[in-house]
């Protein structure tokens, strides 16, 4: 069974083509699946008859399911995904007076290691297919949208465009641009009109700094781009985020740059997780204001969110300010990250896909493979 999950608009009209179909026959049930979230051909009602049936023998329509749904004191939501193996994924919702943030994963697990991430020291175990990238969308639309349906005016005002998720980061597990392909073809499928529309101002791919990818990324789909920065020196970040040893600073500078004279936005916003006594020291940013001199760019400090066994705290709330401070006094944007979510482990590097109810899943497990995807 093919997912059409698994296509963007050009990679379904190439599918629709070798069945002999024409390519606004791609187009109207792109819109029925993304537009609408529908799953099912038979309800594709101006779909041709003949067509639904062979579609209905050939292909499928499958988001990773849900195995467990948590609601924040805040009201941020977290979906735990499985998708296969014992593999597990997770997506959050956060929403806001003026715009609905969806934070999506890309790997289950990452290979990268940062020393202070979650997701990190649970190992790489596999990238996501494009179905499972967009999937996540897909279902925050269909189960954000019953809950609006069942009280239509709950988080009216949260809504942009009319629609629930307004924004996306690609900041939930996993390192997108180690996962290319299957992160653009998900990417295509969120600007596209056909399918989710959104501008690319309001898709934002966050990376640990994979210089080459960058370049790939600017040519290829140039949405917003936010950079792990973390350090202020190579000593520091070889440590902190140990891609740096393949890709220094100066290197990652440069890509910033370029990526620049293509992006959505006029700048890059540069995240950096404040670690008690490790980063966060007036010297640091010194550094930091040099480092970035000729790249036009924000920061986003990120408070560390402890998970068990690390080994770092978060920076007291005076220092985030005076480091905020300084960077401000030196003319950069800077904001500091409010933690949202924490409650149910949902906040930035929190996500582990750890998997605590073992009874739901070992009934789902025991269901037999072809039933499941
Ligand atoms: N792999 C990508 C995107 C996912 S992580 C990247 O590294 O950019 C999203 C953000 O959360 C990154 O900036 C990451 O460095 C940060 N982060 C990871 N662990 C964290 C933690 N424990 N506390 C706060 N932020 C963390
Ligand atoms: Fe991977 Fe990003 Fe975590 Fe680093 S911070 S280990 S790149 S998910």
């Amino acid at each position: 069974m093919v997912n059409l999950l698994d296509f963007d608009v050009d990679g379904l009209v190439a599918w629709f083509a070798e069945l002999g179909e024409k390519p606004f026959r791609a187009r109207q049930v792109m819109r029925w699946m993304h537009r609408e979230g529908c799953d099912d051909f038979e309800r594709m009602t101006d779909v041709a008859k003949s067509l639904r049936a062979k579609l209905a023998g050939s292909a499928c329509i499958r988001a990773p399911e849900p195995i467990r749904d948590s609601i924040s004191t805040d009201g941020t939501r977290k979906w735990l995904l499985d998708v296969g193996n014992g593999n597990a994924v997770e997506t959050v919702f956060i929403p806001e007076t003026s715009r609905g943030t969806l934070c999506v994963s890309s790997q289950a697990g990452c290979a990268l290691d940062c020393a202070f991430c979650s997701t990190g020291k649970q190992g790489f175990n596999r990238n996501l297919s494009a179905a499972e990238i967009i999937g996540q969308l897909w279902l925050a639309n269909k189960l954000l949208g019953a809950a609006r349906d069942a009280a239509p005016d709950l988080e009216k005002d949260e809504r942009d465009n009319g629609r629930i998720v307004s924004n996306v980061v690609m900041m939930g597990m996993g390192e997108p641009l180690a996962n290319f392909d299957n992160v653009v073809t998900a990417l295509r499928l969120m600007l596209d009109d056909h399918a989710y529309g959104l501008s690319r101002r309001r898709v934002t791919v966050s990376t640990s700094g994979i210089v080459p990818a960058m370049d790939r990324l600017r040519d290829e789909c140039p949405v917003a781009l936010a950079v792990s920065l973390h350090a202020s020196n190579d000593v520091l970040r070889d440590q902190l985020v140990p891609i740096n040893q393949k890709y220094p600073l100066r290197e990652l500078m440069g890509a910033c740059r370029r990526y620049l004279e293509r992006a959505p936005r006029d700048f890059v916003t540069f995240e950096y997780v404040m670690l008690d006594g490790v980063n966060d020291q007036d010297a640091h940013t010194r550094e930091l204001i040099a480092l970035v001199r000729d790249v036009p760019c924000k920061f986003n400090l990120i408070p560390f969110n402890p998970f068990p066994n690390s080994p770092f705290r978060r920076s007291p709330a005076e220092r985030i300010r005076r480091f905020a401070g300084i960077l401000l006094d030196a003319g950069i944007v800077t904001t500091t990250r409010k933690t949202r979510g924490d409650d149910v482990d949902a906040a930035c590097g929190q996500l582990a896909g750890q998997v605590r109810d073992r009874t739901r899943r070992t009934v789902r497990l025991a269901t037999p493979m072809e039933d499941r995807r």
